[in-house]
């Protein structure tokens, strides 16, 4: 029996994870389960699940929650909930499943407790990248990978020499303003955006998917989790979403991993890992017509995929600005207070105003992070 601890339960991913532990009560058992502020389904997963430890981020939606519930889940409120939840004593593998930033110091006290980390949460290492992976060396903790690409080209790489490979090929699926004429796409609205063609996933990472933020974060996200500099990581659009990922090999051999757009094949995959258990969803077959389309991305239509490149070579803090930057952005354009076009503007006026970089510490990254933000709100506020 797997124990598990999931950070962002009633999210997108969240929700996922707990259906594949719904259909393999035998393998798995939920231990503690986070959230921002969504007190009914939270108290209806407590009511599921059981886990040991339940909270909610926010302080309110905690008060609410403690006078509904009186069973014997222990309740914790405030900041405190997700590392509670992230160390919780009986669980082993920590899902982080919440959004943005938030995830770095759950994501740290989680390595520190030594628990095996199911890592959804790109943001986390994309800004703490250098941070992560030396304390996951220094503790012995492996990041299984959620994301449906990360996961792709984790299961590519299984077996191979290293040596062997020449280079990552991420796929992408465009996006939903993927086939746009380049003069309408800064004037996207967020409803434009928010129809996203293959995934269905929480509003952050959707509107990231239109402007290509979320490639970007992943070509960063790729760099950390696998190794691979930036000149031998690729991107390529794939509209259907049914090749996950690809590896190139030295000899130019092409392996690649696929399946239908469903996240609870990538997370089971990183909760039952390295074993494979049968998962009951719409699977690939082959006795139709299936057309696979790939094209190169429109770099110049949605600059942030080049600009991640660019900040992912210079590394130091510009990972975590160029992040904390986009978050507050996306949060502005999702609230009407910013055009489409203005996300990527934003991001590139917080990069140009950094000044000389500190060590790479996690009180310099917080500081890091927070002047982004309030960088970035200047800059939306103007
Ligand atoms: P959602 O917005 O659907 O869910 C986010 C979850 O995190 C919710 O449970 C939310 O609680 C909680 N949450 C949000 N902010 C905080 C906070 N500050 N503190 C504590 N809890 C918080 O997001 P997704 O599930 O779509 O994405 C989660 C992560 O996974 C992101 O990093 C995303 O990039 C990544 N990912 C998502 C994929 C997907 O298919 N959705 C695919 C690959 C990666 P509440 O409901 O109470 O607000």
């Amino acid at each position: 029996m797997k124990t598990i601890s999931i950070l962002g339960s009633t999210g997108s991913i969240g929700t996922q994870t707990l259906d594949v532990v719904r259909q393999h009560p035998d393998l798995f058992s939920v231990k503690a389960i986070v959230a921002y502020k969504n007190v009914e389904l939270l108290e209806a997963q407590i009511n599921e699940f059981k886990p040991e430890m339940a909270g909610l981020v926010d302080e309110e939606a905690y008060k609410e929650l403690k006078k509904r519930y009186t069973g014997p889940t222990k309740l914790v409120g405030g900041q405190e909930a997700l590392i509670t939840a992230a160390t919780w004593p009986t669980a082993e593998l920590v899902v982080t499943a919440v959004v943005g930033a938030a995830g770095i110091e759950p994501t740290i006290e989680a390595i520190k407790a030594k628990k095996t980390i199911g890592l959804a949460n790109k943001e986390t290492l994309v800004a703490g990248g250098p941070l992560i992976t030396s304390l996951c060396k220094e503790y012995g903790v492996q990041l299984l990978p959620i994301d449906s690409e990360h996961s792709a080209i984790f299961q590519c790489l299984e077996g191979q020499k290293r040596d062997n490979v020449d280079s990552l090929l991420i796929t992408a699926s465009g996006g939903p303003l993927r086939t746009w004429d380049s003069d309408k796409i800064p004037m996207a609205t967020a409803a434009d955006c928010l129809r996203h063609p293959t995934w269905n996933m929480g509003n952050k990472i959707t509107i990231d998917s239109a402007t290509l933020f979320n490639k970007g974060l992943e070509v960063i996200e790729a760099h950390w989790l696998f190794g691979f500099d930036f000149d031998h990581i690729k991107v390529t659009v794939h509209p259907q979403s049914i090749v996950h990922s690809m590896i190139m090999m030295k000899d130019g051999a092409i392996l690649a991993q696929l399946g239908n757009p469903d996240m609870r094949e990538p997370i089971q995959y990183a909760l039952t890992y390295p074993e494979r258990k049968p998962l009951h969803m719409d699977v690939l077959t082959f006795d139709k017509v299936l057309q696979l389309e790939f094209f190169p991305p429109r770099y110049e239509d949605f600059p942030a995929l080049q600009l991640a490149f660019e900040v992912g070579r210079a590394g130091g803090f510009k990972p975590a600005v160029f992040n904390a930057a986009n978050e507050e952005a996306v949060y502005a354009f999702l609230a009407g207070k910013l055009r489409f076009g203005d996300i990527y503007k934003t991001v590139v006026s917080v990069l140009e105003q950094m000044e000389s970089e500190p060590e790479f510490t996690l009180p310099n990254l917080r500081q890091m992070d927070l002047w982004a933000r309030e960088t970035a709100h200047k800059y939306i506020e103007k």
